[in-house]
């Protein structure tokens, strides 16, 4: 069964959009599945009844399928999807982190990847159909402590289950010192083509302070031995806004970063979680807060670095390198009445699945889901996880997207997914949320939903139209929470 499929009669307009072989053209890529017309040669009476028959019945479904997305947005099965596959461990807890991940239970990764496998062959058959899946996110954690062949094993799996499309991009998160040029050849012989390296800073003192394991100099070799390996598209994640941290020492740490030349920076302001040991070490008085205005100022600082070194950037915290034509355009927009309507080549496109609130899978302990109109929550602890799968039988059909780890499933309904796709699509800083593609999805115009706060932010100068494109303005950037606010 599809997911979200309530009627038999779209299943099998999509079944007989592929039988007759035109959905797309034969895939030749590692991973990806021929695509072989069913048959070929019929006797020539039974195929013009045929035809006839299924020419009426695609009809008929075809607006049932028009039906359904007017009413429902895309449809789910035919929408690309990505999938995130968590993986829980690390080698030390850093002492900031409060991510679903746990230090010394590397003894746990066998059965891990087990049951990571028997959770896409679950999903999978709970479809009926192969799910169009258009990027691979192996997040943690620290993904790069799993071996080259648990990857192998997993991406087949993921071939077998799903229909990969072609281009497709497949991400790995990797600590610094974790990796090395063996294992980063493997990784791109069994098809990875993205990196992102949790650099977090150049200074020595800062990642003592953050408990990382690792130094730049294992930074430097990372990106090396990657670029020796054949990676092309490389990001580095660096934390701003560390207590007590001098802007100086964050500009040293963003030209040394810049000197890797990666295609892609994420930068994120250092927030102090309770229940951390930072967290309690601020409670108690031990360090101070971080200071909001510094790290404002850093942000600032941040934006014009980059610009000037060629990146382009598509959402609050994330640059992609770009040509000079591509900046050009990016540039002109701010003055113009013309926004570009994409994001750049080297954006993420995991991370824009997700900003553009489109259906992703969430696979592994602790991960979160969204397809067929249900946000899904995975069972938070490794060891439940493996224990779930390791008794579970397949699913049966019309289960998608839930598995045996799902604990939560929540419908969204129309008014919150528009609320969602507000707030996820403003992030996104060049494309924003387009007017017509929010008609096509719900319907209805941005202004129609929430004209009164558009009004009211854009008074404010904390958003602007750009053509048919709402985004945030350079102030609004700065204050996104406050704009945020107004869509929850
Ligand atoms: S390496 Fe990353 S995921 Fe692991 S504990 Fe440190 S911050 Fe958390």
């Amino acid at each position: 069964m599809l997911p979200n499929s309530g009627d038999d009669y779209t299943s099998l307009f999509l079944a007989l959009r592929i039988d007759f072989g035109f959905s797309r053209p034969l895939n030749t890529s590692r991973y990806g599945k021929k695509k072989q017309p069913s048959f070929s040669i019929l006797p020539t009476v039974h195929c013009i009844l045929l035809t006839a028959y299924c020419s009426l019945f695609t009809v008929h479904c075809l607006l049932l399928t028009v039906h359904r997305i007017l009413i429902t947005g895309i449809l789910p099965s035919m929408t690309p999807h990505s999938i995130y596959l968590h993986i829980p461990f690390c080698q030390h807890r850093c002492n900031y982190c409060d991510f679903n991940t746990y230090a010394r239970l590397e003894k746990l990764i066998p059965g891990y990847v087990d049951a990571l496998i028997k959770e896409i062959q679950i999903l999978a058959a709970g479809l009926g159909q192969p799910l169009p899946v258009h990027t691979i996110y192996f997040g943690g954690g620290t993904p790069s402590l799993l071996p080259a062949h648990a990857f192998e094993k997993i991406l087949q799996t993921l071939d077998a289950a799903f229909d990969l499309e072609i281009p497709i991009e497949i991400n790995l998160e990797a600590n610094p010192g974790t990796l090395s040029l063996p294992y980063l050849r493997a990784l791109k012989e069994i098809g990875f083509n993205r990196i992102s390296l949790g650099m977090q800073s150049a200074h020595p003192d800062e990642l003592v302070f953050l408990e990382r394991l690792h130094d730049y100099v294992d930074v430097v070799e990372a990106v090396k031995w990657a670029r020796q390996a054949g990676f092309d598209n490389l990001s580095l994640d660096l934390i701003f806004g560390l207590p007590e941290q001098q802007i100086d020492v964050w500009r040293d740490t963003l030209d040394l970063a810049l000197r890797l030349t990666p295609e892609h920076f994420s930068l994120y302001a250092l927030t102090i979680e309770h229940g951390t040991p930072l967290g309690h070490w601020a409670d108690r008085g031990l360090i101070p807060e971080p200071d909001p205005d510094m790290a404002a100022d850093m942000y600032e600082l941040a934006c014009e670095t980059l610009s000037g070194a060629g990146y382009v950037q598509y959402e609050i915290s994330n640059w992609a390198y770009s040509s000079s034509v591509e900046r050009g355009a990016s540039s002109e927009c701010l003055s113009t009445l013309h926004a570009p309507r994409s994001s750049p080549p080297l954006a993420c496109q995991h991370n824009l699945q997700y900003w553009r609130n489109r259906p992703y899978l969430g696979l592994g302990a602790g991960a979160h889901g969204f397809a067929d109109g249900i946000r899904t929550i995975n069972v938070l602890s490794p060891r439940s996880y493996i224990q779930r799968f390791s008794t579970c039988n397949l699913q049966p059909a019309n289960s998608f997207p839930r598995a045996p780890a799902t604990i939560e499933a929540n419908p969204i309904d129309r008014d919150t997914e528009m609320r969602e796709t507000m707030l996820m699509g403003l992030r996104l800083t060049r494309a924003g949320v387009s007017d017509e593609r929010f008609r096509t999805r719900f319907g209805i115009s941005i202004n129609e939903v929430f004209g009164d706060e558009i009004s009211e932010l854009v008074k404010w100068g904390l958003l602007e139209w750009v053509g048919e494109i709402l985004r945030l303005t350079p102030r609004g950037r700065l204050l996104g929470n406050q704009v945020f606010m107004h869509f929850v």
